[in-house]
């Protein structure tokens, strides 16, 4: 067995074909395994060795919400071009993928998900290193799977709830975001989403968000080291008060030490809708404009056809989504640390107007092909994987101006 305590792995999240390990972390080796630990020892990847392991280059990791994520090359075929990344989180619940398959279910990935904890504890009680090695696997050992469910609970309360989504641009940091719910619910209540809750929308108070920094900064500890983002929570943040949306941003980050983490740079990620993009002042552009990092706001648009919209159940018309896809275009060409992306539905049951409507908005509707502001497309059907899907969004992808991608809802 090899114990490496403090590895120093990269400053930043790499978009690479290999794994790329961002932060700092510890790794115990054997010659069946690989496990990775954070700055609070708690587990965070795992890889098995060996012929019956899928790939030498796929890995399990583990969320904050506690899902294992089987993290696949799809054979390398395509994913990049579908995602833009050059892995494939596989998750181990229903959502709205196209591509994947069931990596979870393999003999030797399941059996590493049965046994890391085990295999960890033998480890602890036959190792004998020095004091800084001893007190790392007691800890390790001490966070088991039931603590690390706890743990996972922990965190949902003190935000008021799991997030059932997640923004899609939390991609370029591998999903790794420290949760600030600072808004409850949203507009719409569209009846073809499968994520929204059932709270009404309701705005957070300043006390409130002072009280889930403080939580938040004990409950991520040692480990706050390896973040530099945050996701403002839930479903449509941009709805909060400009002034309470900035001070939860710069109290977060300053308290939370996100600029200051061993990743380069801080982000914040959230989700606006077409009603909260439309009554945001300007000044509010201007201010986060302002702050450190990169802001990424993504905006449900959904459908530029209004049959679409209505058999969506979301209460716009297509001129006000219109609207909104151009105020998105002026503001990513107005300011450099901002970036809005918008998410459109793709489906086999839609219409061909939807369709063509769509193209009319990534082709016609953007003056030139520019790397900013991308469009999610997000299958409607959960849990069906479709090649038909596929062909119809390369189509879309080589008329588009836009980067294009596909969304896979991933929660927290
Ligand atoms: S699509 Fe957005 S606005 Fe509509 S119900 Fe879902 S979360 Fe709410």
């Amino acid at each position: 067995m090899a114990l490496s305590l403090a590895i120093r792995g990269s400053d930043h999240f790499v978009k690479a074909s290999y794994p790329v390990r961002a932060g700092v972390y510890s790794e115990v080796e054997t010659d069946s395994c690989i496990l990775h630990f954070n700055l609070n020892q708690e587990i965070i990847r795992a890889q098995g060795k060996g012929d019956g392991w899928p790939h030498p280059q796929e890995w399990l990791q583990r969320t904050i919400g506690n899902d294992w994520v089987y993290y696949s090359t799809g054979g390398y075929a395509g994913v990049f071009e579908a995602t833009g990344e050059y892995y494939l989180p596989n998750l181990p619940y229903r959502t709205n993928n196209i591509l994947g398959g069931n990596p979870l279910q393999i003999a030797p990935v399941a059996a590493l998900l049965e046994t890391w904890h085990q295999r960890l504890c033998e480890i602890a009680a036959h190792h004998s290193g020095n004091a800084a090695e001893d007190a790392f696997l007691q800890a390790a050992r001490r966070n088991g799977p039931t603590r690390l469910e706890q743990r996972a609970q922990e965190l949902f309360a003190i935000i008021g709830g799991r997030p059932s989504v997640l923004p899609p641009d939390t991609r370029h940091v591998d999903y790794r975001v420290v949760p600030l719910t600072v808004h409850r619910g949203c507009l719409y209540k569209c009846s073809f989403c499968r994520v929204k809750n059932k709270a009404a929308p309701s705005p957070l108070s300043a006390a409130d968000i002072d009280r889930q920094i403080d939580r938040l900064a004990c409950f991520f500890g040692d480990d706050l080291a390896n973040h530099n983002s945050l996701f403002l929570g839930e479903h449509d943040a941009l709805l909060a008060d400009p002034e309470l949306l900035c001070y939860a941003i710069e109290q977060a980050q300053r308290r939370l030490g996100l600029t200051s983490s061993n990743l380069a740079g801080s982000n914040v990620f959230l989700f606006g809708s077409v009603g909260s993009l439309r009554r945001a002042p300007r000044r509010l552009f201007d201010e986060l404009e302002r702050l450190p990092g990169r802001v990424y706001l993504n905006i449900g648009l959904e459908s530029f056809d209004q049959a679409t919209l209505d058999q969506l159940g979301k209460p716009l018309t297509s001129a006000e989504v219109g609207e909104a896809f151009a105020t998105m275009l002026e503001i990513n060409a107005r300011f450099s640390s901002i970036e809005v992306t918008a998410n459109l539905v793709i489906d086999d049951r839609l219409n061909e107007d939807h369709h063509q409507s769509l193209i009319t908005l990534i082709r016609d509707r953007v003056g030139k092909t520019t790397s900013k502001g991308a469009i999610y497309l997000s299958p409607l059907s959960f849990g069906n994987p479709s090649r038909a899907r596929l062909f119809s969004f390369y189509h879309l992808k080589r008329l588009s101006r836009l980067p294009l991608y596909l969304y896979t809802i991933q929660r927290l």
